[in-house]
């Protein structure tokens, strides 16, 4: 049974150089603690350089550690840098995705790209998506659930969601804010809450605000299981019953569940249970968030505890990664995609 993981970061190792003498984008920077090198974000937010965003042959070892036979590479969304000016934006955007490209070139039956895209200019991210996909064989791109201030649901979005829908990729939603959330600056709640707060905003957004009818091709994943969307879409329901704010979509937003792609990262046998159980194990894809400290474990480790069926098990492990990428990983086989589109 082959082992996918569908969230694994790449930061490119020249932005830490730059990093290191000084000249990283947006204030980035290195720090030295007792010997380890630590990259330091404007906002505070600070880890370990581990070879494994950058050098394919650490990335590989770590898979091999953890019976991980393909990963769906990244950009870590702390290096997503949404609030540059469109220009600059874009460039980097670029300059990150050829990395990706020559990283994951590195071992093509084992590494796929999700590409990052300008969010800050849409027409320069739906025409970056384009590129990724057509030039340089990325299998998606991974976006922030919120651009800014912004929703995904502003209409300004929906030409980077309808090229996606064109060329037949999906997009991964990915939480990128690193700062002290306001409500959350203690206990590193700014992520362990505020990140998966953050995707249910989203998806709820996409799906009360009627986006997800218009666009009825649009395959999105979702990392950390979705956030808390599984454990309260009933509320959603509810609200869309009783609220006449709450109408914008044309179903019960419970229907819309298998829109979208989740990972297994959970923590809980209990939760990734539940959530296979709501959504289907066709729906729930394996994935680790490698290389950071809030990455989980190798399928058996998650899965372990959650009585999945044999069946289940193996969809999991890779059989939904390859439904929803269009992707043989061990293989490197794509199955055709269609034609450019104008954007
Ligand atoms: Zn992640």
């Amino acid at each position: 049974m082959a082992v996918t993981d569908i969230h694994a970061h790449f930061i490119p190792a020249d932005m830490i150089v730059a990093a290191r003498d000084g000249s990283g984008p947006s204030g980035l920077s290195v720090e030295a603690d007792d010997g380890t090198e630590l990259l330091v974000h404007r906002e505070g937010y600070r880890y370990p350089i581990s070879p494994v965003f950058h050098d394919p042959s650490a990335r590989l070892a770590a898979m091999d550690q953890l019976g991980i036979d393909a990963a769906v590479v990244s950009a870590s969304p702390t290096i997503y840098f949404y609030w540059l000016d469109p220009g600059p934006g874009a460039a980097l955007a670029q300059r990150t995705n050829d990395a990706l490209a020559r990283h994951v070139e590195a071992a093509p039956s084992r590494l796929a790209g999700l590409a990052t895209l300008p969010m800050q200019d849409p027409q320069a991210a739906a025409a970056e998506l384009e590129r990724a996909v057509g030039v340089l064989g990325m299998v998606g791109a991974a976006i922030g659930p919120v651009v800014g201030e912004r929703p995904l649901d502003d209409p300004r979005f929906t030409v980077v969601f309808e090229t996606a829908q064109a060329l037949d990729v999906p997009l991964l939603l990915h939480p990128y804010y690193v700062g002290l959330r306001p409500g959350l600056p203690d206990f590193y709640l700014t992520n362990l809450v505020g990140n998966p707060l953050e995707t249910t905003v989203s998806v709820s957004r996409l799906i009360l605000s009627g986006m997800l009818d218009r666009l009825p091709g649009l395959r999105l994943a979702l990392v950390h299981a979705g956030g808390f969307t599984p454990y309260q879409v009933g509320r959603l329901d509810h609200g869309w019953e009783v609220r006449p704010e709450s109408k914008g979509c044309l179903a019960p937003p419970s229907s819309y569940l298998r829109r979208f792609v989740y990972d297994t990262l959970t923590h809980s046998p209990a939760a990734l249970a539940y959530l296979v159980g709501l959504v289907g194990a066709d729906r729930v894809a394996f994935g680790t968030d490698m290389p950071f400290d809030m990455m989980d474990g190798s399928l058996d480790a998650q899965l372990g505890g959650t009585q999945l069926a044999p069946d289940d098990r193996e969809m999991v492990a890779s059989g939904t990664a390859e439904a929803w990428f269009r992707t043989t990983f061990t293989t490197g086989e794509r199955a055709a995609l269609p034609r450019s589109v104008e954007v």
